[in-house]
C-alpha cells in the first residue's frame, strides 16, 4: 500500500491529501477547496473596486449559461447581497441557435431561479426580425463572406447594451476571463491594431452606452473552471457549432504554451497592456450612425451595414 502524501494549505495552513489541493504554479501557492474559493472572490472584490461596490448600484451580467458567466453572476450575487438597494439582473440572449443555445439559456434560468436573481431573456428576432441560423442561410444564398462569430458578437453585444439600458444599469459586466482578455490583447498586437487595442481597454463615455466590466478579468480560464466545479455547478459545456476561433485558438496555444514555460505570463501580458493603456489615446467616435443613432467610428455602423447588406434593415429596431 502507498501512503497518501499530505501537503498543507498555503493559506490556512492544514493538511490535506495532495489530490485535494489546487498548486496556483505561479504563486507557487497551494490551495484547500476552501480557500480557494474565498482567493477567487477576493481577487475579483479588489478588481472590482469600491466606486462598483456600492449602494444604489444595478449590474446588468449577460449570462450565456456557460462556467465564466455563472461563476461571475454567482459572486457578483453574493456581493451585492450584501448592499442596500443594490442588485444583480440577469440578461440572456437567445441568438437562435438550433439545438445549442437553448441548454445554455435554460442552465442560465435554471441558476438565476435558484439564486432569486431578476432575469430577462430576449432574442435576435425581437430586435432584427431574425435568428443567427436564418442570418448565416441568408449570407450564403447571397455569397456574402460573412463570419457568424463576429456578426453574432455586434449584434449580441448591441442588444445586451439597450437591455441593460432599459432595465437601468449602471454597469453591465462581461464574463470574459484571463485568457479571453490576453488573447485579445495578443491577436490586437500582433495585427498591429493599434486602436482596437485602445478600444478594448476603454470604456466609451457615451450616455448611449452602458459602462462594461470584466469582474473575471484577473482569474485564469482554468481557476474559473476549478470554482465551478468545486461548488458543483451545472453549466452549460458545449462549443458554439459557428465557433470559427482557429485564429484565436492558435494565439491562445502560443499562449498556454509561453504560460507552461514562464508561469506568470499571462498575467504580465494583461499587466503590461494595462500600463500600456495608461498612455493610449481612445479614439472618441465624433459620429452618430445615421440609422440607429449610436455612436459609431463610421457612418453607418458596423450592424446597420451588416443588416443592410442582408436584406434585414427594415424590420430592424435599431
Ligand atoms: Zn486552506
Ligand atoms: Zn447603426
Amino acid at each position: 500500500m502507498t501512503a497518501i502524501s499530505k501537503s498543507k494549505c498555503g493559506k490556512c495552513g492544514n493538511a490535506f491529501n495532495d489530490d485535494e489541493l489546487y498548486f496556483q504554479k505561479h504563486s507557487g501557492t497551494k490551495f484547500c477547496k476552501e480557500c480557494f474559493i474565498k482567493d477567487t472572490k477576493r481577487k475579483v472584490r479588489k478588481n472590482l473596486g469600491k466606486n462598483i461596490l456600492k449602494n444604489h448600484i444595478t449590474i446588468g451580467v449577460g449570462i450565456s449559461g456557460g462556467k465564466d458567466s455563472l461563476v461571475m453572476a454567482h459572486i457578483l450575487n453574493e456581493f451585492f447581497n450584501q448592499i442596500p438597494n443594490s442588485k444583480i439582473v440577469g440578461i440572456m440572449v437567445n441568438e437562435g441557435i438550433e439545438g445549442f443555445r437553448n441548454d445554455g439559456i435554460e442552465k442560465g434560468i435554471k441558476f438565476c431561479e435558484e439564486y432569486g436573481i431578476e432575469y430577462h431573456i430576449v432574442t435576435f428576432s425581437e430586435y432584427i426580425d431574425s435568428d443567427l441560423d436564418s442570418i448565416v442561410a441568408i449570407a450564403k444564398e447571397k455569397n456574402m463572406t460573412m463570419n457568424p462569430c463576429s456578426f453574432c458578437g455586434v449584434i449580441r453585444r448591441k442588444i445586451l447594451n439597450r437591455v441593460a439600458i432599459e432595465k437601468g444599469c449602471d454597469y453591465l459586466a462581461i464574463g470574459h476571463n484571463l485568457d479571453d482578455i490576453s488573447q485579445a490583447v495578443m491577436m490586437n498586437y500582433i495585427e498591429g491594431d493599434i486602436k482596437k487595442l485602445a478600444i478594448l481597454g476603454k470604456s466609451s463615455q457615451s450616455d448611449k452606452f452602458v459602462k462594461r466590466i470584466k469582474p473575471l478579468s484577473k482569474i485564469p480560464e482554468e481557476e474559473v473552471k476549478l470554482f465551478a466545479d468545486i461548488l458543483e455547478m451545472d453549466y452549460h459545456k458545449e462549443p458554439c457549432p459557428y465557433s470559427c476561433l482557429s485564429y484565436r485558438s492558435e494565439v491562445s496555444d502560443i499562449i498556454d504554451t509561453l504560460e507552461e514555460k514562464h508561469a506568470g505570463a499571462m498575467y504580465s501580458i494583461v499587466a503590461g497592456y494595462e500600463r500600456l493603456l495608461e498612455y493610449l489615446e481612445v479614439p472618441e467616435s465624433v459620429s452618430i450612425c445615421e440609422k440607429c443613432g449610436e455612436p459609431s467610428a463610421l457612418k453607418i455602423c458596423k450592424v446597420c451595414s451588416f443588416l443592410k447588406d442582408l436584406g434585414l434593415e427594415e424590420n430592424s429596431k435599431f
